[in-house]
């Protein structure tokens, strides 16, 4: 359950950007959230919710964008998505190439973790 640290680090980032543009209400907040973090966007949701009682974020509504996990493979430049494995569990997932099965691949998408924009007034 790292969700809950994590969507505190939100919340504080939230809330920070409204306290320094004076809002009233935060209404909206986007966030973009890669694959490789194997966050549940639905546990997220629920965190937010609990989280933001009693502040200006009370209510909003949260957009969570999963950012799909995109390489570049050094070895045969193949350059996109892969399909993770269910069996990794995201411990140590092990990335290889699904074009040459190389593992020397750069990491491209899929460890987002951010605020994209939020909606206040
Ligand atoms: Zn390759």
């Amino acid at each position: 359950m790292h969700e809950i640290s994590i969507a505190g680090a939100i919340i504080d980032a939230v809330l920070d950007a409204a306290g320094k543009n004076n809002a009233r209400k935060v209404n909206q907040v986007y966030l973009e959230i890669g694959e490789l973090t194997a966050l549940n966007p639905d546990q997220l949701k629920f965190i937010f919710e609990t989280i933001t009682a009693g502040t200006v974020a009370e209510g909003a509504m949260f957009d969570i964008r999963v950012i799909k996990l995109s390489i570049t493979c050094k070895k045969c430049s193949y350059n996109g998505p892969i399909e993770l494995s269910e069996k990794m569990h995201f411990f140590v997932p092990v990335i290889k190439c699904p074009q040459c099965d190389g593992s020397d691949v750069k990491i491209m998408a899929g460890r987002e973790c951010c605020v994209k924009k939020i909606n206040i007034s």
